[in-house]
């Protein structure tokens, strides 16, 4: 064990889904032309007003319900002063001490729970573009809709923090308020760090890494960065507090800026918006329209569909894939064969993640779903499923364009003898060999019998059939 243990606190900043941006009405479509989605709002000309957009209450008290939160019933904004030119009011409206969500956390698979400290709204700054030696800027991004998820310092290894980032990745797309495309960054994390001895309850100096837009450059720079605050200690030095950023190129941290602190911005109550209230009722309301969660839901698939610990994990990544896979077992005793034609033929199908996200197979949910009731009612078998579900793929067309009347029909006993019988009288090499002690010869029998049905006889009473045939 490493003479220090590394403690680390996130702040994660999601843009919200919401169509058009905090304050005003202009979209929050992402990239577009450079400064074509703003008004005289959102590029903070003086004498506007901003009005707060209610769907970003919304989808943040959604946030706050699936990270456990308490919702304040009221809550007020705030101007944080600091001059950039991404931010041509020279203050961003956030929230300071009066936040809409607060005292969550986030439980990870080992049992520990990451306490969030709490979760506000704010707007988000416009972007500088670097080109040919000069520098622009768009005001796009100005006025997008953001929360802000800080948790405490629970987090004790690189492990915990990239399982807490993923699952936080995870929560907000599933009950919809982001999409939380850390590449696109409407997912992005300042990570803090710091490193104390084993055994000892003082919290050391921290750093904080700025806007981490990868959770792979997560687990780089916090690894980079535990190392360092250990080599400064252990030669006696102190750590000092301050930001850095992230080097990609050079896989190190780096100084940034000296540790600004809440003084520094000045914050003060915003004059321009009112208090925000959000009654009790409208929360039980908002608290009904979340999805079941994804533990529950986990707990029900388990129990009642008797699907295997990482066949969940693969469905349960998605809202659209869990949807999915919940229509196509309605009514199903067992969810493992709708469970293999997701995460088999059709995910085969999907190429980008983007794809497996959006989850839209040409064949519906309920088409999969009569397709499996056949099987469920012992009508017709698993391959018989596999190649009618490929062809149901290609066109789009449901089951009864591909299966006849006698594909449904199922084999009897006395055709299956039949076809026993003149699997053998076809096949006397196999018999032989068979009988020679290559046991493995029978399957080539009950490949004759199941090419000749189909795929409708019953593999395994075939065997048995042709071993006693045989016998
Ligand atoms: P700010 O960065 O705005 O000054 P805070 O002081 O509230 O805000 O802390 C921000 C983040 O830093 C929180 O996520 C918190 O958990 C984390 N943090 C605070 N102290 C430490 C520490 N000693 N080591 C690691 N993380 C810390
Ligand atoms: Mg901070
Ligand atoms: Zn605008």
């Amino acid at each position: 064990m490493s003479k220090y243990e590394l403690v680390a606190g996130l702040e994660t900043h999601v843009e919200l889904a919401t169509k058009t941006k905090i304050f005003c009405g202009c979209s929050t479509e992402f990239g577009g032309e450079p400064n074509t989605h703003c008004c005289p709002v959102c590029i903070g000309l003086p004498g506007t007003l901003p009005k707060l957009n209610q769907k970003v209450v919304e989808y943040a008290v959604l946030a706050g319900l699936a990270t456990h939160c308490e919702i304040s019933e009221v809550s007020t904004m705030a101007r944080k002063n600091y001059v950039y030119p991404d931010l041509s009011k020279n203050y961003q409206i956030s929230q300071f001490d009066m936040p809409l969500c607060t005292h969550g956390w986030i439980e990870l698979s080992n049992g520990r729970k990451i306490r969030i400290t709490r979760i506000h709204i704010e707007e988000d700054a416009g972007k500088l573009v670097h080109s040919r030696g000069n520098t622009y800027v768009d005001y796009n991004r100005g006025g997008v809709p953001l929360i802000e998820i800080v948790s405490e310092p629970d987090i004790r290894s690189i492990e915990e923090a990239k399982e807490y980032v993923e699952k936080l990745q995870f929560l907000m797309r599933y009950i919809g308020v982001s999409d939380c495309r850390m590449e696109e960054g409407s997912m992005r994390c300042d990570v803090n760090v710091s490193v104390r001895p084993q055994g000892i309850e003082k919290l050391g100096t921290r750093t904080e890494i700025k806007n981490m837009n990868s959770i792979s450059f997560i687990t780089k720079a916090m690894a980079y960065e535990y190392d360092r605050q250990c080599d400064l200690l252990d030669s006696g030095e102190a750590v000092t507090q301050e930001t850095l950023r992230y080097n990609e190129a050079d896989e190190c941290t780096e100084s940034m800026r000296g540790k600004e602190d809440a003084d520094d911005y000045r914050y003060f109550p915003e004059p321009d918006l009112p208090t925000i209230h959000v009654t009790k009722d409208w929360v039980d309301k908002l608290r009904t329209q979340l999805p079941e969660s994804p533990e529950a839901r986990r707990q029900r698939w388990m129990e009642k569909l008797e699907i295997s610990d990482a066949d969940v994990q693969l469905l349960l990544r998605y809202r659209e894939v869990a949807d999915y896979f919940d229509k196509a077992c309605d009514g199903l005793k067992n969810g493992k064969a709708a469970a293999s034609c997701i995460l088999g033929q059709i995910f085969r199908r999907m190429e980008t993640e983007a794809d497996k996200e959006a989850f839209a197979p040409t064949v519906p949910p309920e088409n999969l779903n009569a397709l499996l009731r056949l099987l469920d009612a012992g009508k017709i078998r698993m391959n018989l499923v596999k190649s009618t579900l490929e062809k149901m793929l290609d066109t789009g067309k449901p089951y009864g364009e591909f299966l006849s009347e006698k594909d449904l029909a199922g084999v009897d006993d006395s055709q299956l003898t039949a076809l026993c019988r003149e699997a053998l009288e076809k096949n006397p090499k196999a018999a032989e060999d068979y009988r020679a002690g290559k046991e493995k010869a029978v399957k080539s029998l009950v490949g004759y019998v199941m090419k000749s049905t189909r795929g409708r006889a019953d593999a395994q009473k075939a065997e048995e059939l042709l071993l006693k045939l045989m016998a």
